[in-house]
């Protein structure tokens, strides 16, 4: 559908969770998340029926985030039943990969197009320090075992003074021989990584870095309406391609497509601001799909002009799910 802004919005970021394995320092506190009941959270029946109406609304693109998507039981069958809705055209999963070799095959089995792997360094210490967990050898093995499947995969790595700069280059070296896209992703400045004091590095002092280094990045035309913000550059000689979301140096909501719709049914517009819809309270009220549908249309319309990040949104990225 088109928004009071003329923007078509055709993508929605799903989260199954506010659950996670990890801890990053710029997105969960130590103590991991507010424990809330089960039923608090949309069931997978819930979250099935919500991903109906955003079809016929002309969503075409569903990604299911967390927290850590990998946590929820039976998440392979919730693709199975998506992919089946006749208008989606891509179900895709965003996950830090903790427990992806282990769901690897069933996945695949059930559809999954393609898997963002969150990846912010190659070295375990640095991993260890920014994750507070010791689980750098699954990542790695998940990320080894996806290489060689028929599945789009694109890694993301915020990058973050102090911390991972020395990763940068041997990160889009992965993408010099391996047909898959390096992202780097600007630290954006909500919750933990408002409060946490790291700071990202700019994207343009990464594009020149990358330059320095590989020779000029030239850019790719985008392919579609589905694909999302990021830009994409390839260095002569790379089989896959950099990738830049620089959401804060430039604001790319004039294109924005997106919607999200969070673990607990809150159906949010915009990263940056609270407004939305309490969708769930709707679908247990008994009201009925066309209902539900009137007033997700009317909250979509209304979707912000453009991003503002003050601190002030009461949402957590691992709520929200990036
Ligand atoms: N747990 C999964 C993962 O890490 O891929 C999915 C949820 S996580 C919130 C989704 C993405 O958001 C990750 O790539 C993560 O690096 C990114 N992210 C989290 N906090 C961020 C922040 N403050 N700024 C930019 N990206 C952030
Ligand atoms: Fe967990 Fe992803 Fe947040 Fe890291 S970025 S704490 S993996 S939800």
């Amino acid at each position: 559908m088109i928004d009071q802004f003329g923007r078509e919005i055709n993508y929605a970021r799903i989260s199954v969770t506010d659950r996670c394995n990890l801890r990053c320092r710029y997105c969960m506190p130590e103590c991991g998340v507010k424990k809330i009941s089960h039923n608090e959270i949309l069931s997978l029946e819930e979250v099935l029926r919500v991903a109906k109406i955003f079809s016929q609304l002309g969503i075409k693109k569903i990604r299911l985030t967390g927290g850590e998507p990998l946590l929820r039981k039976n998440l392979p069958s919730l693709i199975r039943e998506l992919k089946n809705i006749s208008s989606i055209e891509q179900v895709t999963l965003t996950t830090n990969g903790v427990l992806l070799k282990t769901f690897a095959q069933e996945l695949i089995a059930a559809g999954l197009d393609g898997v963002n792997l969150s990846l912010d360094t190659l070295e375990e210490k640095i991993f260890t320090d920014l994750t507070r967990r010791k689980l750098f050898n699954n990542v790695l093995e998940s990320f080894q075992t996806l290489l060689g499947k028929n599945l789009r995969l694109k890694i993301n790595c915020v990058p973050l003074c102090g911390v991972n700069d020395g990763e940068i280059l041997k990160l889009a070296t992965l993408a010099k021989n391996n047909p898959i896209k390096v992202r780097f992703i600007e630290l954006m400045p909500i919750g933990c990584a408002w409060e946490s004091g790291l700071r990202g590095i700019p994207t343009a002092e990464i594009f020149s870095m990358l330059e320095n280094n590989f020779g000029e990045l030239l850019p790719i035309d985008k392919k579609n309406s589905l694909q999302g913000p990021a830009k994409y550059f390839q260095p002569k000689n790379f089989v896959g391609q950099i990738g830049f979301i620089d959401a804060l140096e430039h604001k790319f909501c004039g294109s924005c497509n997106r919607i999200r719709l969070t673990a607990e049914g809150f159906l949010k517009t915009c990263l940056s601001f609270d407004t939305g819809l309490d969708v769930k309270n709707l679908l247990r009220s008994g009201e009925n799909d066309d209902k539900i549908l009137e007033k997700i249309r009317e909250a979509i319309y209304c979707k912000p002009k453009e991003h503002f990040f003050d601190g002030a949104t009461k949402f957590q990225m691992y709520q929200v799910g990036g």
